[in-house]
């Protein structure tokens, strides 16, 4: 276990920097030309950490802030599935409450400044200093700030963020290096805004996360080839250069005589294994062919199909267009077009499930009855297990050209039981690794599908964490431990008993 010092009969002082989904391997394999990653990792420890990421990528924020697992929050994802309303629906903080440690720190008294933590709601009111949704990857809020003149004041300061918001389809080279454009500058930002932050208030807990690396990772993974329209490798190099940038000019602003800093990425990224592409076509087959194999439950005309005007613009409207609008229209409005591309047309009380929005994985929803508002397979049933075979049996059956094994595994959710498990999607397709395919064979027939995301990156499930102690250098490799330990671990440096 990870251990925080702190001189006796003295306050702790706790300096969090996370770098969302940066990739320890990467850093490792720059280090010559990050001085500020190298500088850090000889004076460690360094940590892996692990984290539900392999199954829900979009999971790991709340894990950590909570110290709990995705079946006792409930998020798995930005858009996630509301049974009451039948429709993907925007996480928030009035659907799905959670409370990040730190507002506990804040009612003990701890002195806390957290900027643009992601996926952590805004507080209703706050006692410390709070950015939201500045400049996060993931927008769960508008941007909102405590104390409320604080807004004003960064705006004024330093402008809008300008990674802006992700239009999830293919880009061109010229879109791609405007992302890196964007993203150098908006790290350069946060960094002053940091600083700014560090060293006009008092603080006893801070902590500032950069989610350009995630964004980066994501656009501007190098895809190892070198043709006219491939994007050059100095891309994202160039992120993660300003990311050291930015922790060495962070860094010189604390004492670290008196600080203890915590340098941390709760997952990773590599190259886009994700064959996610090939969930919804193959889910339209499960369901036709479940519609012969159970005529009871299908009655003539009630075959279970989508027909939806929104999927087949969404499928034909070229990426340019899409990335054109999508920055134009409101939050609501980009919401509601991914909501009815999944969902409209669906005659409900004979849809027997269907394919969520995931952006790795393959996540899958059985329509319930007595859980979802118009569900029609009942839990228990043998039409429910048929139908959960007949899945995993067609998933598995997935192989490219070549024979390969398209999927891992197919999970299910029970893994991760809680209070909050029946948010979740029901079942997790995972991945074999293999590069993505755009034609694979299957018991229910050829698809032919391409991924189209524009992510030349995903996620891989280990994080890290450097720990910087006052006056002390140590670079041995500590136990790895799980992102749920942090928060405790903190908690308890600032509870009475002080060192852990
Ligand atoms: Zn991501």
């Amino acid at each position: 276990m990870t251990a925080i010092n702190k001189p006796e009969n003295s306050k702790p002082k706790i300096a969090m920097l996370g770098f969302d989904a940066a990739e320890l391997s990467y850093i490792q394999e720059h280090l010559t030309m990050l001085p500020n990653f190298k500088r850090a990792l000889s004076c460690g420890p360094l940590t892996h950490l692990s984290s539900p990421a392999q199954m829900f990528p979009g999971s790991v924020w709340p894990t950590f802030y909570t110290a709990t697992l995705p079946g006792e929050h409930g998020i798995h994802h930005l858009m996630q599935w509301d049974a009451d309303a039948m429709r993907l629906r925007r996480i928030s903080g009035e659907w799905l409450p959670n409370e990040p440690f730190w507002r506990e720190l804040e009612r003990r008294g701890v002195r806390v400044i957290a900027l643009d933590v992601p996926v952590a709601f805004p507080p209703k009111e706050c006692a410390g200093v709070e950015v939201s949704s500045w400049g996060a990857h993931d927008q769960v809020s508008l941007f909102t700030a405590y104390p409320r003149d604080l807004k004003t004041e960064i705006l004024r300061r330093f402008g809008e963020h300008p990674m802006g918001i992700e239009v999830p389809v293919d880009k061109s080279l010229s879109e791609r290096m405007q992302v890196r454009k964007n993203l150098v500058s908006g790290v350069a930002l946060k960094s002053e805004m940091a600083r700014w932050l560090l060293t006009s208030r008092p603080w006893d807990f801070f902590i500032a996360v950069f989610g350009e690396s995630h964004r980066g990772g994501h656009i501007l993974w190098p895809d190892g080839s070198d043709g006219e329209s491939s994007i050059p490798a100095s891309a994202l190099l160039d992120v993660y250069l300003a990311l050291d940038n930015a922790l060495g000019s962070i860094l010189a602003a604390i004492n670290l005589a008196e600080t203890t800093v915590i340098i941390f990425a709760l997952h990773g990224m590599g190259a886009n294994l994700s064959q996610e592409h090939f969930v919804t076509p193959l889910m339209d087959r499960v369901n036709a062919k479940f519609g012969e194999l159970e005529p009871g439950l299908f009655p003539a005309g009630h075959a279970p199909r989508q027909r939806s005007v929104m999927r087949l613009l969404r499928e034909n409207v070229p990426p340019w267009l899409q990335s054109k609008i999508a920055p134009l229209v409101p939050q609501f409005v980009r919401d509601a077009v991914v909501d009815r591309q999944f969902t409209s047309g669906r005659d409900w009380p004979h849809t027997p499930g269907l394919a969520l929005r995931a952006d790795n994985n393959g996540y899958i929803r059985f329509n319930l009855a007595g859980r979802e508002r118009q569900g029609m397979l009942e839990r228990g049933s043998t039409s429910l297990a048929r139908y959960s075979d007949l899945i995993r049996e067609s998933f598995s059956s997935l192989r490219t050209a070549e024979g390969s094994r398209v999927i891992g595994d197919v999970f299910s959710s029970e893994e991760f039981p809680g209070k909050r498990t029946h948010y979740l999607p029901d079942l997790i397709v995972s991945w074999s690794g293999l590069e993505p395919a755009s034609r694979a064979k299957s018991t229910l027939g050829t698809l032919v599908a391409e991924m189209d995301t524009g992510r030349g990156g995903n996620h891989r499930g280990v994080g890290f964490q450097i720990v910087l102690r006052p006056g002390v250098q140590q670079n041995a490799e500590d136990q790895p431990f799980a992102i749920t330990e942090l928060a405790p671990m903190i908690l308890r440096a600032f509870s009475d008993g002080g060192v852990i």
